[in-house]
């Protein structure tokens, strides 16, 4: 059976540098809530996991993908917020997700706002510049206008800046954007009579980029908390890397077969990897269909141990060139990413719920 372990000291690690990087103690005035992003299976580490270990470091608010991660982890925080809560719609689970006061609904659109009974609680989504999820800025009356009539409770106002990993000036301009979104949101508030919501732009890279400058903003137009979610796993996505983050997932797989093989020995489908000296050659227990991704001819890929892995990758197996009873696929998915060409998320996100998790 593969597992993963999930590093609590890792995980505390991480909060403790985030904590410090976005909002640090010894200047004053500085604000703002780390809240933590458990979206799709907690970028596959385990919602549950995840969510016990947030819970235990003091985190208050948290943002999952439907209404089924929501209600998981109900207990866990004071506020949920529910970022597609229309992707695996779910009669009952939408009925007890409204009954729910620590749960909102992000409205990316006006007609969204229709779909929701009085009282609900709501994140309104604006565009500031990603062209993606949101509402346009000019609809932005219109949504308070909406909001009143139907006497919806406005949570939140959010965008997603979308440019934080890049280093040229696009983030900036959406963070603008987003200001001006915020100050048009506070004339509403007023006119409309509605308090105040919270504000809220960024995520791990924006974060850790512009809380600096979210300080030096008067306090009303400040972003009032922070949507963490790859820096909490333990990866800098963004350059430069100035944060030491550690990743908390490693995956094991343990064998499932051996076999002694002589020099010349080819291995696997269409045989593509061959043995350059007599050897001894395993198969252990994690494959595509487990959501690793499938390790194929040309890739250089090695247990934490410094054992190959040994292309093609099968559905249910991979060969290793080592003879232990279990090995460490990965520590760290850094390799990973490199050679599928992608980034830490994708890997990680597809490893099976299914694969038990273990905190240790
Ligand atoms: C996934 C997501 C985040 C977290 O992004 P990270 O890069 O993992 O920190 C923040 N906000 C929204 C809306 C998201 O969908």
């Amino acid at each position: 059976m593969p597992y993963l372990e999930i590093s609590k000291k890792n995980f505390f690690h991480n909060h403790q540098m985030i904590a410090q990087a976005i909002t640090p103690k010894e200047k004053k005035g500085i604000k703002g809530e780390i809240a933590i992003v458990l979206k799709d299976n907690a970028y596959g580490h385990g919602i549950m996991e995840i969510a016990s270990l947030a819970k235990e470091v003091g985190i208050k608010t948290a943002f999952v993908k439907n209404l089924q991660e929501a209600l998981s982890i109900k207990t866990f925080f004071d506020n949920i917020a529910i970022l597609y809560p229309n992707s695996l719609p779910n009669k009952n689970a939408l009925e007890s997700a409204l009954k729910i006061p620590s749960i909102s609904f992000c409205t990316p659109s006006l007609e969204s706002l229709q779909e929701y009974p009085s009282k609900t609680n709501i994140e309104l989504k604006v565009d500031s510049g990603m062209h993606r999820n949101g509402i346009d800025k000019t609809k932005l009356r219109d949504a308070f206008e909406l909001i009143t009539t139907r006497n919806l409770n406005l949570k939140g106002v959010f965008t997603h800046n979308g440019y934080g990993d890049d280093l040229n000036s696009a983030f900036y301009v959406q963070d603008m954007e987003f200001l001006e979104i915020k100050k048009e949101a506070l004339k509403l508030c007023e006119h409309f009579k509605i308090p105040r919501p919270k504000f809220h732009s960024l995520s791990s890279s924006g974060a850790l980029r512009a809380s600096n400058f979210n300080a030096s903003l008067p306090k009303e137009l400040q972003d009032d908390l922070f949507r963490i979610g790859i820096a909490f796993y333990g990866y800098n996505c963004s350059s430069p890397n100035t944060l030491k983050l550690k990743p908390i997932a490693s995956l094991f797989a343990n064998k499932i077969s051996t076999l002694k093989l002589k020099k010349g020995t080819s291995i696997g489908y269409s045989g593509v990897s061959m043995l350059e000296t007599d050897g001894i050659v395993s198969t252990y227990d994690i494959g595509y269909g487990d959501g690793l991704f499938r390790v194929r001819e040309g890739m250089e890929l090695y247990t934490t141990e410094g054992y190959r892995i040994l292309p093609r990758a099968s559905m249910d197996c991979i060969s290793i060139e080592s003879d232990t009873s279990s090995v460490c696929i990965f520590n760290d998915v850094s390799a990973f990413a490199k050679s599928f060409n992608t980034i830490p998320y994708e890997i990680l996100v597809h490893l099976h719920a299914y694969i038990p998790r273990f905190i240790v």
